[in-house]
């Protein structure tokens, strides 16, 4: 049996003898549909993106100087477990880290009374693709504008909702997605990385063959093997220096074989990964790789990748091991001692888990990040399409365990690197695929549950989505810490994020640049 998932990215790789599962790209029922409707579909979404400037509101106030005084600080360059301090917050920086406050600090700036809170940096998700909407196909988001329009109004809300004050896009395949997401009235910092794919590789596969080239301008061909024009615009040298220019802090590229009818794809050749990796370091960018089994994990060890961007679900030959298999635990070690920027990714499987859960959309969590039309049609018989095609018969039961096969892999790999020292990334993976289990920021608070299941401790998640994440993405001189300098993007904390992972669920309040937001004021419907 074969399972397809149409739509956007990303992948799981054969979970069990029988079931092979995909993810990506609009594909399967896609193919049967025509390009007009794909490029008409494209055209809705820039449409409705432009539609959701004029929309929503956010309750917030600026103040020019804000002391925020005797909250409890953690901030992961400290190591502890916190000490109370008062914190300056000037324009959009950080001005002051201090014990003791200035007598007039009241004088000429507000004062927030924090004490009894926790103070932390503001979240980073280095792993979200914000052109995709979680369930709709592009030829659904053609026959649904309003749906897209609320919910590309609700994106960058959802997002600073769960305190993620920066995202990273994995693949801007629509410029004016990215542009009207940093037009919204309150939004998370954005940065995207560029992709780069192999000529007809994947994701660019799963893109209408007409159009392939279009959506992925900067696919990349050996310069051995290249002739014409691909042998100038297309070499690795160029491709970096394009996405480059168009302000790309990072190179994604790809080592995915494929699944069910195309599984044999182009991947990258040992010597076009060098030149990818030479050209983007000489370009001072980070190399991630799309990889989740261990013969791909495998080749960016070998190749020098900085980052992989998915944990290691897919065993290969050893998927059925009760245990982690010699080669998969030498694979991680090296990965750990190498220190490989890791992205554990669980909720790629999770958001697929969610399907089958009774009541997932009934939780109060999904009504904060989801507009209500559109959760309406997730519960609709229209909007389980993509839970209908996955089960292809079986029960909700099944797919749980078949499922919970696949997140118990990617769980060992993770808990084996935790134990060892890992240099761990936090990337949510939003959305991995047309699934609605991916909800916007929801899905980085899940993805942190399924973490802590996996063994990795309170400490190295808050640095994964913090000072790891800046580190490995250069942008620590700008965010990742509470230090003077650096932008104020802040979060109040009910809890202490070192001792429950529900600390991330009791923000108190957001900074932004410097502009303080309520969390409850940035809920779906609000
Ligand atoms: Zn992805």
């Amino acid at each position: 049996m074969r399972i397809r998932m149409p739509a956007d990215l990303h992948c799981i790789g054969r979970s069990s003898a029988k079931l092979r599962i995909t993810c990506s790209v609009s594909i399967t029922r896609e193919r049967t549909r025509s390009i007009l409707i794909w490029a008409r579909s494209r055209y809705i979404a820039k449409l409705a993106a432009a539609l959701m400037l004029t929309t929503h509101g956010v309750t917030a106030t600026a103040q020019p100087r804000t002391w925020i005084v005797g909250a409890t600080i953690i901030s992961p360059e400290r190591a502890d477990n916190g000490r109370k301090m008062n914190v300056l917050i000037e324009g959009d920086r950080i001005a002051a880290v201090s014990e003791a406050l200035p007598r007039a600090a009241a004088q000429d700036a507000q004062v927030v009374d924090a004490a009894g809170s926790y103070l932390i940096p503001g979240l980073i998700d280095s792993h979200v693709h914000l052109q995709s909407v979680p369930g709709l196909t592009p030829s659904m988001q053609f026959r649904h504008p309003f749906l897209v329009r609320d919910y590309r109004a609700q994106l960058p809300r959802s997002y600073l909702r769960y305190g993620y004050t920066t995202v990273i896009n994995l693949l801007m395949t629509d410029r004016s997605v990215l542009d009207a997401f940093v037009a919204s009235p309150a939004h998370p910092d954005l940065y995207h990385c560029g992709a780069l794919p192999v000529a007809d590789g994947y994701p660019s596969n799963l893109a209408p063959s007409l159009l392939r080239n279009r959506e992925f301008p900067n696919f990349v061909v050996d310069p051995k093997t290249a002739s014409g024009n691909d042998a100038k615009e297309h070499t690795p040298q160029a491709a970096v220096d394009r996405v480059k220019q168009q302000g790309a802090i990072c190179i994604k590229t790809f080592f995915e074989r494929g699944f069910g009818r195309d599984h044999n794809l182009p991947v990258p050749s040992p010597e076009l990964f060098a030149d990818i990796v030479k050209s983007a370091r000489s370009a001072g960018l980070p190399v991630l790789l799309h990889a989740s089994s261990l013969e791909a994990q495998r080749f960016g060890i070998e190749g020098g990748t900085n980052i992989f961007a998915h944990g290691m679900w897919n065993w290969n030959e050893f998927n059925q091991s009760p245990t982690l298999p010699d080669p998969v635990r030498e694979a991680l070690g090296q990965i750990a001692s190498q220190r490989i920027g890791y992205m554990p990714t669980m909720q790629v499987i999770g958001g697929l888990h969610v399907l089958f859960e009774p009541g997932h959309f009934d939780h109060p969590s999904v009504r904060r990040v989801v507009p209500p039309a559109l959760l309406d049609w997730y519960r609709s018989p229209s909007g389980q399409w993509f839970k209908d095609e996955l089960a292809g018969g079986k029960t909700d039961e099944q797919m749980r365990v078949m499922f919970d096969a696949v997140l118990r892999r990617g769980a060992e790999s993770t808990g084996y690197l935790a134990q060892h020292g890992a240099f761990f990334l936090f990337g949510s993976d939003t959305p991995s695929g047309p699934t609605p289990g991916n909800l916007p920021g929801l899905n980085g608070y899940l993805e942190m549950q399924r973490l802590v299941a996996a063994k990795m401790s309170l400490r190295q998640i808050l640095e994964a989505a913090t000072i790891n994440n800046a580190k490995a993405f250069g942008l620590a001189d700008r965010i990742g810490t509470i230090e003077i300098g650096k932008r104020a993007n802040l979060l109040l904390l009910g809890r202490s994020p070192l001792e429950s992972v529900e600390a991330y669920d009791s923000i108190r309040s957001v900074w932004i640049g410097g502009r303080r937001l309520d969390p409850a004021s940035l809920e779906a419907g609000k």
